[in-house]
């Protein structure tokens, strides 16, 4: 029921039906009185009952009363304000209802998302050193730790019985691109398992001297070509440049001057005293790769060095291994790589790969062709054809 307001008192039946469009019965929309008049009046009471005399339901809201300043309109321009005002009250419904749908509706959104995000609780085991590269602890093998007890790791590949094993960096961060290669080989097997013929176990030692490469890296663990140091190798002048490269271990020994074969403490690198350790296999990266070696009897080894562009025999006393002359051919052969049957620019004493032929396990040292370069192509293929040369199938 609306209540309309006239300037000139209530309406006559034709007056309304005029205005409105209908009979005052059917309309069902109210009256129309002199607001002003009507709100002055002492009269107010007998005029409200005898509007509810004529008129069977009437609600007079308050809102509505506002409208007395329409009292002297005619009614056609009044019941144009009226319409308006229905109008925007209609529109005002509107928009209160949209603002209260939405505001429930992202009521009950938030409220059955909150539902549906379960609380999880998240125990990790956080493993040792998981900066460090993105391998899970399961994928390799700590076979030692450094003298600043940094692991020592072995990938594996592969579950035949015939075992060949890669070892990077023993020299550390001074050579740096046999960790990039050894990752590289790492990743290789990876993505192609199936190269590796069955009757073939291939383990990956990508950092021999994790302390030594983080010395000049910053990491043991994997690093980009980009982040690791532009020595200049042709101007090392002193013991100092090699100890800052992270040739050594944190102990400033030369592992590849602590194993088993013709040792000295003091040893030799090109024209540089350098330390053997105080006795044979003193550091504890030597004694996890004599053990891991001990332990798995592989059929061949190969050692990445650089940078003397070749690869390069290993024998302790007497002739080279008949193991380590079939892998120098094979290794030699596929790759490229010049071949040196001896190692004669200096005494070379406590190497690894000179012990490593005293428990009768054949090992040559690939020396990459500078210290940046991986020669991926030309390692890839030597790897491949060592795989096919000691594979039975
Ligand atoms: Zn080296």
């Amino acid at each position: 029921m609306k209540l309309f307001l006239s300037s000139d008192g209530f309406l006559t039946r034709t007056q309304f039906k005029q205005l409105v469009g209908k009979e005052y019965k059917d309309a069902n929309v109210g009256l129309i009185m002199n607001a002003t008049d009507w709100m002055k009046s002492s009269e107010k009471k007998t005029r409200l009952d005898e509007v509810r005399e004529r008129f069977e339901r009437i609600d007079i809201k308050p809102e509505l009363l506002d409208l007395r300043r329409f009292y002297n309109k005619t009614p056609e321009s009044l019941l144009k304000k009226l319409q308006q005002y229905d109008l925007n009250m209609s529109i005002k419904k509107i928009l209160i209802g949209l603002a209260v749908f939405i505001l429930v509706g992202a009521g009950i959104y938030y409220y059955l998302n909150r539902e549906e995000v379960p609380t999880v609780v998240v125990e990790v085991e956080e493993p040792e050193y998981v900066s460090e590269d993105n391998y899970s602890p399961e994928s390799f093998e700590v076979i030692g730790r450094s003298v600043e007890n940094r692991s020592i790791r072995a990938f594996k590949f592969g579950t035949g019985n015939k075992k060949l094993v890669f070892v990077g960096a023993i020299h550390g961060g001074y050579e740096w691109n046999t960790a990039l290669l050894s990752y590289e080989l790492i990743d290789y097997l990876a993505d192609n398992i199936e190269i590796i013929p069955s009757d073939i176990e291939v383990t990956v030692i990508p950092v021999a001297n994790p302390d030594g490469l983080y010395k000049a890296v910053g990491t043991s663990g994997r690093f980009f070509a980009g982040d690791a140091p532009q020595f200049d190798y042709a101007n090392e002048t002193t013991l100092n440049d090699l100890l800052a490269r992270g040739r050594f271990n944190a102990n400033d020994v030369d592992l590849n001057r602590n194993f088993d074969c013709k040792w000295q403490s003091d040893a030799v690198w090109r024209n540089y005293d350098v330390s053997g350790g105080a006795k044979v296999f003193s550091e504890p990266e030597a004694l996890a790769l004599r053990d891991f070696f001990l332990r798995e009897a592989p059929e061949a080894v190969v050692l990445f060095h650089s940078a003397s562009n070749g690869v390069y025999t290993s024998f302790c006393e007497g002739d080279a291994l008949p193991g380590t002359e079939d892998s120098l051919t094979v290794y030699s052969e596929a790759s490229g790589y010049a071949r040196y049957d001896n190692y004669s620019y200096y005494e070379v004493t406590g190497d690894i790969g000179d012990w490593l032929s005293t428990i009768n396990t054949p090992a040559i040292t690939v020396e990459l062709s500078s210290h940046r370069a991986i020669d991926w192509e030309k390692n890839r293929t030597g790897i491949e054809a060592m795989f096919e040369f000691y594979s039975d199938n």
